[in-house]
């Protein structure tokens, strides 16, 4: 029987591949054999992490905001594997969670420019080799701030509510261009990102679980079986929609705790 979640000879890009998320999206379309290269912001980490991979996989520094990198980035993949299957959007950066009125336009910029801009930039650059051969499947990370309000997160819930929109208008452009599009919305993932924030006070993850129907908060690897589902055949009509993967935190709206936490 067909297994419809193999990538072999597929070539998969991943920025943010290093860590996190991406770190789990890489290991997981590398162990269904996938040439996957890891991308991320520094060339080193990004490197040693393909190697942990094995053979048949690539690092590559550089800065999704950057156009002449994004274009380093798609360029060294085809270039390596001779095609670009998959494209997953994964690098970010977290919001500072200082008051608004003392938030600087600096700060705006650069978590608009990570998140929205370079989501843009990639996916542009990535359906230059999709669209010549009629086939490619483009995953972008948005977040539960990208279908609610995180208070005092402003850039990042403008930049993950604008990956929305971005998503959607992308799938209806290429649609007919064989070019899939899709988000996927985490809740709060157990990786580097959250792990600071809990660490410097910023987020309480037992707070996290209780509002949380399924008492826990997520692992990498949760998002990543979204993703090889999104990318595979068994999602071929599925084109600009928000797949949630959150433990049931953004169905939650009544006023008391969703789970009860014993620990
Ligand atoms: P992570 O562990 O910090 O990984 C993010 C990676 O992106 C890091 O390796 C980081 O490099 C890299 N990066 C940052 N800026 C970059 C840039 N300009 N160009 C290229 N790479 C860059 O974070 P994560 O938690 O896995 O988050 C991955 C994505 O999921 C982000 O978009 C995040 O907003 C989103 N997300 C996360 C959660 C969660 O709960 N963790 C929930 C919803 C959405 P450095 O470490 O060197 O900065």
């Amino acid at each position: 029987m067909r297994d419809d979640t193999d990538f072999h000879g597929q070539a998969v890009l991943i920025t943010g591949g290093a860590s996190g998320i991406g770190w789990a999206a890489a290991r997981a379309f590398a162990q269904r054999g996938a040439h996957v290269m890891v991308a991320d912001l520094k060339e080193d980490t990004a490197t040693g992490r393909a190697s942990e991979l094995g053979g048949g996989h690539r690092g590559i520094g550089g800065d999704v905001s950057n156009e002449a990198a994004v274009d380093r980035m798609v360029h060294a993949t085809v270039e390596a594997f001779g095609r670009l299957d998959v494209l997953v959007n994964c690098a970010g950066l977290p919001d500072t969670f200082v008051p608004t009125v003392e938030q600087t336009r600096d700060h705006w910029q650069r978590l608009i420019d990570v998140h929205l801009t370079g989501t843009f930039l990639m996916a542009k650059r990535a359906a230059v080799e999709m669209i010549r051969h009629r086939h490619g499947v483009i995953l972008n990370i948005s977040s539960i701030a990208g279908t609610h309000a995180l208070p005092r997160r402003n850039a990042y819930t403008a930049a993950k509510h604008g990956v929305v929109g971005l998503t959607k208008a992308l799938a209806c452009d290429w649609g007919q261009d064989g070019i899939r599009v899709n988000a996927i919305a985490p809740g709060y993932i157990r990786t580097p990102l959250v792990e600071g924030l809990i660490e410097q006070g910023k987020l309480d993850a037992k707070v996290i679980r209780r509002r949380t129907p399924m008492g826990a908060l997520l692992s990498p690897d949760d998002v990543a079986s979204a993703m090889l589902f999104l990318a595979s055949p068994l999602a071929r009509m599925i084109t600009g929609t928000v797949v949630t993967v959150d433990g049931g935190y953004t169905a939650f709206g009544s006023p008391n705790d969703a789970a009860i936490i014993d620990d």
